[in-house]
């Protein structure tokens, strides 16, 4: 990875990137300045059969103590992080870089007039991530505002996918196996001013529904496929407030699994929770979860979070 060096670092820690702030090192992390510096190290990545993972923001990711070999691609560089629309043109278009993060992408739509997505203000995560999760409520998803995706596809090409030949599934997509590059989006032409108060709602509500903004957290379950939300199943097995090691399961709404504060009071210091194995804590707190609704309830429950 010499000649990659201006943007390849080895031995990187991934807690620093991840909203969970915790987990080991990966071999190479890679922050490539533009699409000809991916595409390049793709190429190399192929050549030496490393295997490949982005990173959005690590709002839905836990990386493993021990850590992980092969590469981690972050799409964080400007050249990564525009958004355009052409606002003479009457089309409700609007394009995103991968590494562009949501709340920017509604906040800047809702500036120029176009909606629909703003529901999913609050959600955490980058166009990358949001796409790849198809992220949304329990009324919208990412994924039904696609006009289309680029994606550098792990041999080195550039595909333009239509929304035709993308999967989205529930929290899923056929847009997991290359790296996302950007994506159009046809939105609604709407009022701005309409747009601006319905967005601050739903903000609102958003972030009452979540437990402090400040904590190191994840969102654990989907819904089940019949749509009971996992908070209420949770609940309804007494597992609300649940501790195991140094992971709960939040007492404000039982579907966030949080990072336990450290004891002297300073919940951002990795210090105060080290000797700690705390993945393996949540890793155990969600299985305990799935084997409670099951024996309870016969409902089947999936993770949200995905275990790298
Ligand atoms: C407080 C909180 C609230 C949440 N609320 C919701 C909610 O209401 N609804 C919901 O659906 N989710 C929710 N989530 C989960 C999370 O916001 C979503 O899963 C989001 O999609 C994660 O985006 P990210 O950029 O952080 O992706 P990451 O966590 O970094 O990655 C997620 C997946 O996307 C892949 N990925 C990232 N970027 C790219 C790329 N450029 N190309 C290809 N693959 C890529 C990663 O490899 C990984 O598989 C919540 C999470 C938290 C912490």
């Amino acid at each position: 990875m010499e000649e990659f060096r201006s943007f390849v670092r080895s031995n990187v820690c991934l807690a620093d990137y991840t909203r969970l702030g915790i987990g080991g090192t990966v071999e190479y992390f890679a922050e490539p300045e533009s699409e000809s510096q991916l595409l390049l190290l793709l190429d190399r990545c192929r050549y030496r059969n490393l295997s490949v993972r982005v990173i959005g923001a690590g709002s839905n990711v836990l990386v493993p103590n021990k850590g992980l070999a092969g590469i981690v691609i972050s799409l964080n560089k400007p050249a990564f992080c525009t958004i355009e629309h052409n606002a003479s043109s009457r089309e409700p278009l609007i394009t995103a870089g991968a590494g562009v993060k949501l709340v920017q992408f509604i906040t800047e739509a809702v500036t120029f007039g176009l909606g629909g997505v703003e529901g999913l203000i609050g959600i955490p995560g980058t166009i990358g991530g949001v796409l790849c999760d198809n992220a949304g409520t329990s009324n919208d998803n990412i994924g039904q505002w696609v006009e289309s995706v680029r994606v550098a596809n792990l041999d080195g090409t550039i595909s333009t996918l239509s929304k035709n030949e993308i999967t989205f599934g529930y929290r899923s997509s056929s847009l997991d196996t290359g790296v996302i590059l950007s994506a159009v989006f046809r939105l609604e032409l709407d009022d701005v001013s309409e747009l601006s108060k319905r967005m601050q709602k739903f903000w609102i509500v958003r972030k009452s529904q979540q437990p402090d903004s400040g904590l190191r957290l994840v969102m654990a379950f989907n819904s089940t496929k019949t749509g009971t939300s996992a908070s209420d199943l949770i609940d309804q097995v007494n597992l609300k407030g649940t501790q195991i090691g140094g992971a709960v399961i939040s007492d404000h709404n039982s579907n966030f699994i949080i990072v336990e504060p450290a004891i002297n009071g300073n919940k951002n210091s990795e210090q105060n929770n080290s000797g700690r194995d705390i993945v393996n804590d949540i890793k155990r707190l969600i299985q305990l979860v799935q084997d409670r609704i099951l024996e309870k309830t016969d409902v089947e429950i999936e993770p949200s979070l995905r275990v790298w």
